[in-house]
């Protein structure tokens, strides 16, 4: 790659932290979903609830929204009329729109979903044996560049705040039907169908940490949505300093989007590489499962023809990842229209497999899953492109032309 410094796009751009406004809904009322328990108190306080009744009634607004899945406070039937009454004036349980659903042949189900400001995310939804993942976007847009990325291609619009992040969970329950009754014991219940999350769709979550860490504290809260932290898997392309404090303050799996084994290779194919490279990054990850213990580290490899693919290439892998819980998932490619990469040959794939399996690491080869809706991974963008690169400057940052 000798192209890097034509990109106009900030490679790795600061963390910042932009102060966080009460999220509003129409009217001027606040949207109460994405609110930490915490922030739910404040709020009742300012309508004028009283001191002593107040953590019942988070208790209570809490169950009906993130247990039963409710939107209208007239249905919180334990709650007094008028209570109800002063809770509709103030606030709305919003969540976002869903525009469009695909169904893949496969059963995977892709929707568009419409956020605050028209902005339109993607959430995946993939069923499997005994389980169903869904798969969440955290920003609109990404401001990283990795070059085998569809989501790469489109510029940062913004952060996603909590209930956005929340609310993609909430509108998949809705879709599958999957709110418990009140009242009805879920002793015998089957096996969930949406029973993992992981933040692997749009954009980076730890460069939107506050509102991933809210949002996967709602999932995780036993009164609510109730998954267990082994059941969240946070992906991140290597934000080194946020490592930490993901494993401090939420404690979810983590998988890291490794892709090659050089540093020269991960530089272009994962530019944040050239911030925090993989010495640095390897460092960060052998302390994750202690601070967070948890198992073992998914390393992402998504396999492109003739580029990282290589038997060299698996035994560096196995040789770098020395000591550290983990487990790898190669990825075959998944092309998008304009991508610069190529699938690797099947045969390939499996002896990089067969040298990571020998090492004594699980390394399942990812069966693509809703590629004829464009939902397999890698391939998400929202189809309103706002902000997008040329195929010039996605050649380039992938060290194709010049
Ligand atoms: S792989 Fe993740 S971090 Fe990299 S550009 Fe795509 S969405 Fe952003």
């Amino acid at each position: 790659m000798t192209d890097d410094m034509k990109s106009p796009a900030p490679v790795t751009p600061d963390v910042v932290t932009i102060p966080r406004k009460r999220p509003e809904g129409p009217d001027g009322k606040v949207n109460i979903v994405g609110l930490t328990r915490d922030a739910l108190k404040a709020e009742f306080a300012r309508i004028g609830t009283p001191e002593k009744q107040l953590k019942m009634r988070v208790n209570q607004v809490w169950q009906w929204v993130y247990q039963w899945g409710k939107r209208d406070f007239a249905e919180m039937t334990n709650l007094s009329k008028a209570f109800r009454a002063e809770l509709d004036a103030a606030f709305v349980i919003e969540v976002p729109e869903v525009v469009t659903k695909q169904v893949s042949d496969d059963g995977t189900r892709k929707y568009l979903v419409k956020i605050a400001g028209g902005h339109e995310v993607e959430v995946v939804y993939i069923p499997e044996t005994n389980r169903g993942t869904l798969c969440i976007s955290s920003q609109v847009g990404c401001t990283l560049t990795c070059t085998f990325c569809h989501t790469g291609t489109q510029k940062l619009v913004r952060n996603l705040t909590a209930g956005e992040i929340i609310g993609q969970v909430m509108v998949a329950r809705d879709d599958l039907d999957e709110w418990p009754e009140p009242g009805v014991s879920t002793a015998d219940a089957p096996p969930r169908l949406l029973s993992n999350i992981v933040l692997m769709g749009m954009g980076e979550p730890l460069y939107n940490f506050d509102n991933v860490r809210d949002a996967m504290k709602i999932a995780m809260d036993g009164e609510g949505i109730s998954l267990s932290r082994r059941r969240i898997t946070l992906s991140t392309s290597g934000v080194v300093p946020e490592i930490a404090k993901t494993a401090e303050e939420i404690g979810c799996l983590l998988a890291v989007s490794f892709h090659a084994t050089t540093d020269e290779v991960r530089d272009v194919l994962v530019p944040i590489n050239k911030r925090w490279n993989i010495e640095t990054l390897l460092a960060t990850l052998r302390e994750y499962p202690k601070l967070s213990n948890s198992e073992r580290i998914t390393f992402e490899y998504v396999m492109l023809k003739g580029v990282n693919d290589s038997v060299e290439d698996a035994r560096r892998l196995v040789k770098l990842i020395k000591g550290i819980p983990a487990k790898i998932n190669l990825i075959p490619f998944n092309e998008w229209p304009g991508s610069a990469y190529e699938r690797s040959d099947r045969e390939q794939i499996e002896k990089f497999a067969e040298v990571v399996y020998k090492a004594g690491y699980s390394s399942p080869i990812r069966r693509p899953r809703g590629e004829d809706i464009m939902a397999a991974c890698g391939q998400l963008k929202s189809a309103t492109e706002r902000a997008r690169k040329s195929r010039r400057q996605i050649e380039a940052e992938a060290g194709l032309n010049g």
